[in-house]
């Protein structure tokens, strides 16, 4: 299985599947879906590739095992982000344990397990069935995941006991991960010439108002109970805009935030936060208004620690659980009813220039899953 894999890799590696919508270098996900369906299909084992819009698919595929009703999510996604800087990023180059490549370890080592698996158990029974899938997206707006949640999750004859998403975690069990909310303030004011500013209303100067409340905030999250894997939640402002000259009085200023939630966080929480911050910037000094909302949130995720989670632990080596900073489409699972957990090899350099996985262990992570499977039979 050692050079199969690699070769799965080298293939998934030369299909350019760098996400669209955040470089102009990408394509889409469609060659690579079909590259995947190809390889079910030729196992025969029944395989689709569902377009969620335009050159945007997911492949799924289906092994029924011995007990049918008790199915196994597996997931990957199948889009990179982008290549800038690169040098050759669709070759993959081996320097002794680590596999060079765009994608490689966030995460298409993650699919090509998942390819590895379907090769096992195209011959060998599975105890138990197994739902393979792949999504388009999930560095963006995981509407891939989206679509699957709605149009392959629920055509399944039971709900998936568990969800193995296989990110890059350094072969640990990623039980949870943090989410994320995004918050927009608008401050309304007067447009005026620079020279009289007592005929506008400055929209700009309220804004260090904000970010003060912002900053005290943060330093308060900073104080609360750390999480075990996850630390403490944090802010930050991530744009400020505002004004269309020097010489004008702006009539407009925006301020926007990101706070990365924990699992447990409730939303009236997050919602005073906003509130305290809308709060100080109309008591700032001026005839400003204000308007703030809540632009776009994803939740955090944590599974419970639970027997099947341990099994997959002690046959992964037995490494601490950890919490990913990052968010993943593992949550989408979860809220679908899914206890879904990361579990990948171990590597270097998502999103930058450098990205490696390590050759032993993914097929350290390989071995993991297939015990963990056939543990069922017993
Ligand atoms: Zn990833």
């Amino acid at each position: 299985m050692h050079n199969q894999l690699i070769q799965y890799l080298t293939h998934l590696v030369k299909i350019n599947s760098v996400n669209p919508d955040l470089s102009n270098d990408g394509q889409g996900e469609r060659e690579i879906a079909e590259y995947v369906q190809r390889h079910f299909q030729g196992l025969g084992i029944p395989s689709n590739v569902n377009t969620v819009k335009d050159d945007r698919c997911n492949t799924t595929a289906f092994i029924i095992g011995k007990n049918p009703n008790k199915i196994l999510l597996m997931n990957g996604h199948l889009d990179t982000v982008g290549i800038e800087g690169m040098d050759k990023p669709f070759t993959l180059r081996k320097d002794g344990d680590k596999l060079y490549g765009r994608g490689t370890y966030d995460m298409l080592a993650g699919c090509a397990i998942q390819m590895g698996l379907a090769t096992y158990f195209a011959k060998n029974p599975s105890p138990i069935s197994l739902a393979f899938t792949f999504v388009a997206d999930e560095e963006n707006l995981s509407i891939g995941m989206e679509h699957l949640v709605s149009h392959f999750l629920t055509t399944l004859p039971t709900k998936p006991f568990l969800g193995i998403f296989m990110e890059p975690t350094e072969e640990a069990i990623g039980i949870s991960h943090k989410g994320y909310t995004w918050f927009e303030i608008t401050i309304k004011g007067l447009a005026a010439h620079g020279s009289r500013p007592e005929e506008g209303i400055n929209a700009i100067f309220p804004l260090s108002s904000g970010l003060k409340e912002l900053e005290t905030i943060n330093a308060e999250l900073a104080k609360e109970k750390a999480h075990p894997y996850l630390g403490n939640a944090t802010l930050h402002p991530g744009m400020i805009s505002g004004g269309t000259a020097q010489s004008v009085i702006a009539a407009e200023a925006k301020l926007n935030w990101e706070r990365r939630t924990l699992p447990g966080e409730s939303q009236e929480k997050i919602d005073r936060e906003l509130k305290r911050v809308i709060t100080a910037i109309q008591n700032a000094q001026g005839n400003h208004n204000v308007i703030g909302r809540q632009v776009y949130q994803r939740p955090p995720n944590e599974a419970d620690d639970e027997p099947m989670i341990q099994k997959l632990r002690e046959v992964a080596g037995g490494q601490d659980y950890n919490g990913m900073s990052y968010w993943a489409d593992s949550a989408l699972a979860s809220m679908a009813g899914i206890p879904s957990i990361l579990f990948g090899p171990a590597g270097h350099g998502a999103h930058a220039k450098d990205e490696w996985v390590s050759e032993s262990s993914l097929l350290n992570c390989y071995q993991a899953m297939k015990s963990f499977i056939l543990g069922f039979n017993s």
